[in-house]
């Protein structure tokens, strides 16, 4: 066996289990098909999280999760999880790789849902220039309005395209709306499709020029490398688990509590 506990994402779910793993003594492996920190790198400005009162921007959350990781010295694998089969223990297979483990945490979080568009962009983190000139989103949710604070910083012009009413949490709505280079369209997205430097949207609302689109219109769960899967020690938390509930403290919730209910199995040979 490569370690006691698998661990798939190394996102505040993860990392979360990680070290409240390693505070048990309780030996892990976490595999991460990225980097360290998963969603949360896309956030503007987390104001939930509790310990910080004046919010903690998403890419300082990431640098906190990586400190923890080394001040842990988190036992990571920087490799994608391609199937996971259930014989008397889990055995993982990557690319190169296939781990045995007797308890798996599936802290794989989500992915987003996707337009048929070619050429448009699923999180704020893949437009990496720091000069835009204009921007549109797609999406009227609370991921929605958070991409439109980050671009507002970052494009001289910001479209918030929503085909509903506007679904974000207030405090967000209220944010955008001091904003003067973020525009609320109410419309629906008919056609995009690419010119020089750019691309034309064609919208219910009207046809617009822009640098860049960026889609937020929901996410569905990373569960189909254990879909087939139906085991007590099998632990889905975080993200991947929690339905429209996607929030990091919930994410640590899960991983901390996970992580308490294997040192319990491992002690009294139960979890409850
Ligand atoms: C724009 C935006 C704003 C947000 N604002 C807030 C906020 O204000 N407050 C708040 O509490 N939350 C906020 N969130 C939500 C928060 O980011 C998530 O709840 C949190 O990141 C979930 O953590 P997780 O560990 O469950 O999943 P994730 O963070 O999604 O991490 C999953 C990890 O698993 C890895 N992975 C997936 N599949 C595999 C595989 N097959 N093999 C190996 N690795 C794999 C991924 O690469 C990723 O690193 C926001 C999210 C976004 C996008």
């Amino acid at each position: 066996m490569d370690a006691k506990v698998g661990i798939i994402g190394a996102g505040p779910a993860g990392i979360s289990t990680g070290v409240q793993l390693q505070r048990y003594g309780i030996s892990h492996i976490i595999l991460e098909q990225e980097k360290i920190g998963g969603l949360v790198a896309n956030a503007y400005l987390l104001e939930n999280t509790i310990l910080y009162p004046h919010g903690l921007r998403g890419s300082n959350f990431v640098k906190i999760l990586e400190e923890y990781a080394r001040k842990y010295a988190l036992s990571i694998i920087f490799e994608r999880v391609l199937e996971v089969k259930k014989k008397e223990n889990f055995e993982v297979m990557t690319q190169n790789n296939v781990y045995t483990f007797r308890y798996l945490v599936v802290a794989t979080g989500t992915r987003p849902k996707r337009l048929s568009y070619f050429g448009v962009n699923y999180h704020v983190t893949e437009l990496k220039k720091s000069n835009y000139g204009k921007v549109l989103i797609i999406g009227g949710g609370d991921i929605a309005l958070d991409y439109a604070l980050s671009m507002s910083e970052k494009a001289s012009r910001v479209y918030v395209l929503h085909r509903s009413e506007l679904k974000a949490i207030p405090s967000l709505q209220n944010h955008v709306k001091k904003r003067k280079n973020i525009e609320l369209v109410s419309g629906e997205a008919k056609d995009i499709l690419p010119i020089t430097g750019g691309k034309r949207v064609v919208t219910s609302a009207g046809v617009f020029e822009v640098d860049e689109v960026l889609v937020a219109i929901g996410r569905v769960p990373n569960l189909e490398i254990v879909e087939n899967i139906r085991d007590p020690r099998l632990f889905i938390i975080g993200d991947a688990r929690n339905g429209i509930y996607r929030q990091t403290s919930l994410a640590i919730g899960d991983g901390i509590k996970t992580a308490m209910r294997i040192w319990r199995w491992e002690k009294y040979g139960n979890p409850e």
